[in-house]
């Protein structure tokens, strides 16, 4: 109680969040800050900042099993990792700080240590449970240390790669794939069985893709992977995603979003169309679960329709397409229509049906919000056009239109230069690039099926971030391609336009 109060206190969380968290405790049991962190209503680091200063001996019943560190450093320094979650680690030792900090250092990676009380007993039985690791690869260890190292790395993605007579690790670290592993061919079939065992897939099928997933704890933080088994020629390639709750939890204001106002205006309108465009690991996930937090769970009844539901929004109703039962996107608006509903997120749309059933809910009185596969705000109205959406329809319920993609930010600690933050790259987390119209009435969405342009283009935006030092010239080619030079060269040339017309109008004067 304690706890939720501070949290309410520093409006860190809302009383209605508060008291839908404490019903569901009084139902399960489980802990709060556990409920809270999986309702998204709070992030995972946010809790452990709290916890640490209202109940620092809560944190000593936390306890990672596999740490970061080496067990034999953890023995020597009599220390036991409580909590293991972004810029901070927190740990409990029966030696001095200082010691502590030196003989950790070399295994933190810029982190920071957070000391929490120590309590003798509980730091003995966690120093007797670390398992020292067996360095063979065929251990049965590989699987735990490849998750760890993508946790730790902050990989989105692992890709396990059957090759000719070795395999490949890939790991996806801020939209980039690295190289992390070759090892024998062996040791992939025993890697392979294992996960496909864990997703509860058919270990005999080997020849059609399949699909599974499951939650794994590390370090103090629940992580969902998904998993995908891709048969190609050679051998079962696996893909799997990891999706961290507290990147989930990030509010709208987190992501980078220039015209974040304009889409709060058009979400906020209470029926209409709003899109959400861009390629695949765009981000248009993780725009769409914020807004949908944003939005007052008590007040209003939000469906969704996924392939396949990424992150959970608590309260709402979440639906995974099933192309073997018939329901697919269309399908799945045509059925929440019928279970009362308020806003409705279609995942994408891509046929003249989807588009049909979104046009029609929103036609009758609810807030639809889905995403496209295309480049631009014009883009995405033109491929609305083209797949067979009347352009009076569009004038009535068109509302709101962003356009996203992801860049990687220079890492602050460095400068670009390579450090031990950014692992060397030069890079630490992302940001949105984006261009956004809110289309308040009819108007403005004739002018906008016109062709007629008022926002800044994605391209300028990502300039302007470039301009701020937020990313830099590398990764927007990355993104972007030369599109971004010509994007450049006419935001000088329009500069010195300016400076030139204010030349001639000083000489006139
Ligand atoms: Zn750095």
């Amino acid at each position: 109680m304690q706890l939720g109060a501070l949290l309410l206190e520093r409006k860190l969380l809302k009383p209605n969040q508060l008291d839908a968290a404490l019903r569901e405790q009084e139902v399960t049991g489980a802990r709060l800050g556990r409920i809270l962190v999986r309702n998204g209503f709070l992030r995972q680091r946010v809790l452990m900042e709290v916890l640490h200063e209202v109940a620092p001996q809560a944190l000593h019943e936390e306890s990672v099993i596999v740490p970061s560190i080496p067990p034999r450093v953890l023995r020597e320094s009599r220390s036991m990792i409580t909590a293991d979650v972004g810029p901070q680690i927190y740990v409990a030792s029966m030696r001095p700080a200082p010691v502590v900090k030196a003989m950790l250092a070399p295994y933190l990676a810029g982190r920071d240590i957070v000391f929490t009380p120590c309590n003798p007993a509980r730091l003995q039985d966690y120093l007797d449970s670390l398992v020292e690791e067996s360095p063979g690869p065929r251990q049965g260890g590989g699987w735990e240390r490849l998750i760890r190292a993508a946790m730790d790395k902050d990989a989105s993605d692992i890709h396990i790669i059957p090759r000719h007579a070795s395999y490949t690790v890939m790991l996806r670290i801020q939209g980039v794939l690295h190289l992390e592993h070759e090892g024998e061919i062996e040791e992939y079939t025993s890697l392979a069985s294992r996960i496909k065992d864990q997703a509860r897939m058919d270990m005999a099928e080997r020849r059609k893709p399949q699909d599974g997933g499951f939650s794994v704890e590390h370090n103090g933080r629940i992580v969902y992977l998904r998993i995908v088994a891709l048969p190609t020629t050679d051998g079962e390639r696996i893909v799997v995603r990891l999706l961290d709750p507290d990147s989930m939890n990030l509010g709208l204001d987190d992501l980078g979003i220039t015209g974040l106002s304009d889409w709060r205006k058009a979400v906020s309108r209470p029926h209409g169309l709003c899109l959400i465009c861009g390629p695949t690991g765009s981000g248009k996930t993780t725009t769409l679960n914020a807004t949908a937090r944003e939005m007052d769970f008590n007040e209003r009844a939000i469906y969704s329709v996924e392939d396949p539901v990424e992150y959970r929004i608590a309260y709402a109703g979440q639906v995974n397409i099933n192309n073997s039962v018939g329901l697919d996107f269309s399908q799945g608006v045509k059925t929440f229509m019928r279970a009362d509903p308020d806003v409705i997120i279609v995942g994408e749309v891509r046929d003249i049906e989807t588009a049909r059933n979104a046009i029609k809910a929103a036609e009758t009185g609810h807030l639809v919000i889905a995403t496209m596969h295309t480049g631009s705000i014009l883009g995405a109205v033109g491929r609305l056009r083209d797949i067979g959406v009347d352009a009076h329809e569009l004038v009535h319920l068109l509302r709101g239109v962003m356009v996203q993609r992801l860049v990687r930010k220079v890492c602050k600690a460095c400068g670009r230069a390579g450090c031990a933050l950014c692992r060397g790259t030069g890079y630490k987390g992302r940001t949105i690039v984006s261009e956004c119209t809110y289309l308040p009435n009819e108007a403005s969405v004739g002018r906008l099926l016109e062709g007629s342009r008022t926002w800044k283009t994605i391209v300028e935006d990502a300039v302007a971030q470039m301009e701020r030092g937020v990313t830099d010239h590398k990764e927007l080619h990355r993104v972007f391609g030369a599109e971004v030079d010509d994007a450049i060269d006419e935001a000088r040339s329009s500069a010195s336009t300016t400076n030139a017309s204010r030349e001639v109008l000083c000489t006139a004067s």
